[in-house]
């Protein structure tokens, strides 16, 4: 299928590693340019260069906290100075909790609202201005299978990805007839090398089978009985960003193996 999105602009948020470095080569691999954002700066501009030169793609980076209010504006310059504004936003920076409601500050909830909210309230702030003088866009949520079905340990987590799924709904009313299409998708077990870490560390002083605590995860979790591959997350946002997807507003799309437990 020929998705059109050859010369296109695309801010990735969190685009080093995992989902969304699987989502910026989908798109670099469709001749999307790319203005890749995340803290760690040795990691993103390394991928970004790997990028640039597998697909003949412009790539640009960012190295900032999403979370800091500031960061939109660096974000929002950069995009304007480097492609006059993008048509494309995957607001994908995020990561898990671990916590009870009783135990947990104020400021470990400001912390995940600044993250999971806020830093997409203010990127699409600061670039829909762009895509409307560019005569349309796209924008994309990455949330979570817990933004309806809680997993247990991370209440913060479930109640601000529930919160940015809201968001996605109400922008997309707002922007629709500018040509912004904004959606979300809600992904299950997705094996990233966070997961893999985690199972690693987990395991360490019982024999170190951390595929096989992967694996019990996935049983336990998923009908499909495995992990996702980034690559098959990032192909759902691919098509997303595509006018393939011309008619895909306002809507949560959830990929996870059957792991959701209602219709
Ligand atoms: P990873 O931990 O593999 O990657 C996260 C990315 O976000 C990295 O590039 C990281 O780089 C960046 N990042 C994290 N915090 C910030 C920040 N404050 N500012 C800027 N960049 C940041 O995550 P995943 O690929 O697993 O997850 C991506 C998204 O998908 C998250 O929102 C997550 O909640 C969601 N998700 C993941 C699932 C999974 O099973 N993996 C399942 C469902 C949803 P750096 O650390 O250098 O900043």
């Amino acid at each position: 299928m020929e998705l059109r999105l050859r010369g296109k602009a695309a801010v990735i948020t969190g685009g080093s590693v995992g989902i969304g470095l699987a989502i910026a080569e989908g798109l670099a691999a469709e001749g999307v340019n790319l203005l890749l954002v995340a803290r760690g700066a040795e990691r993103l501009d390394q991928e970004a260069a790997r990028i640039e030169a597998a697909h003949g793609v412009r790539v640009v980076t960012a190295a900032c906290d999403v979370g800091e209010p500031a960061s939109a504006e660096t974000i929002t310059r950069l995009a304007e100075t480097t492609f006059g504004g993008v048509d494309i936003l995957i607001n994908n920076a995020g990561t898990g909790s671990n916590e009870t409601i009783m135990e947990a500050p104020d400021s470990k909830w400001d912390f995940y609202w600044n993250l999971h909210v806020m830093a997409a309230v203010r990127l699409a702030r600061g670039l829909v201005p762009g895509m409307k003088r560019r005569g349309g866009g796209v924008i994309l949520h990455n949330a979570s299978i817990c933004a309806s079905q809680p997993l247990g340990y991370e209440p913060i987590y479930n109640v601000t990805k529930a919160a940015l799924v809201m968001f996605s709904k109400n922008l997309a009313n707002e922007v629709v007839g500018d040509n912004i299409r904004v959606n979300t998708v809600n992904p299950g077990l997705v094996l990233t090398p966070d997961w893999i870490k985690t199972a690693k560390e987990l395991t360490a002083g019982t024999g170190g089978d951390w595929e096989g605590h992967l694996q019990a995860v996935a049983d336990e979790f998923a009908p499909i009985k495995r992990f996702a591959s980034a690559e098959e997350i990032a192909n759902i946002f691919v098509f997303l960003c595509s006018e393939r997807a011309s008619y895909c507003v306002g809507s949560a799309f959830f990929a996870d193996g059957g792991m959701l437990r209602t219709i």
